[in-house]
């Protein structure tokens, strides 16, 4: 039993949906993953895996699988000076595997787009973006009340101290995916 399970069992009425932050690349005015640059639909995504878990058993425990999502808003200096990044926050269902800095889903959906500090390109473009997704585009000081208008960062008396797993690894060297 993981430490999300546990917590199920422990208190089920608690159970609420679970928010986080991440990056994207932008490809043109649609999403990417940051990682492999495969595209972000404009629904819900669900985590397949490159390493041979069916479907129904992503996130793996000991795999990378999954959709990542970080329990903070990535630092607004780790896209405003970049031409093509864009954070954001996603809502994240289905089976969850909990990490020290973030968590990775089976199902995410973007709920909101972080503007940049300029007002030239990038900004129409992230604009456009978020029109595309049906989200709204927020300054980085907005974008953590955004997301808990749609469900909680996972307690951080849930978030594991370490992790010990590959996924903990890949984690640390690749951030989400
Ligand atoms: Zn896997």
């Amino acid at each position: 039993m993981n430490t999300l399970e546990r917590a199920a069992a422990v208190a089920p009425d608690l159970i609420v949906p679970l928010v986080g932050f991440r990056q994207w690349r932008l490809a043109g005015s649609s999403l990417a993953s940051v990682y492999d640059g495969a595209p972000w639909p404009e629904g819900c995504l669900s985590a397949r895996c490159d390493r041979g878990h069916a479907p129904a058993g992503v996130p793996a425990k000991d795999c990378s699988c999954g959709v990542y999502a970080y329990y903070d808003p990535c630092p607004r200096t780790a896209s405003a000076g970049t031409a093509d990044l864009v954070g954001g926050a996603v809502v994240v269902w289905g089976r969850l595997e909990a990490h020290m800095y973030g968590l990775r889903a089976e199902h995410a959906r973007v709920i909101g787009l972080e503007l940049p500090l300029s007002r030239g390109r990038k900004r129409r473009v992230v604009i456009e973006a978020g029109e595309l997704l049906g989200v709204p585009t927020v300054p980085h000081r907005s974008l953590k009340a955004l997301a808990l208008e749609h469900g909680e960062v996972l307690a951080p008396a849930l978030r594991p101290k370490k992790t010990l797993t590959r996924a903990a690894n890949v984690w640390a060297r690749n951030g989400p995916a």
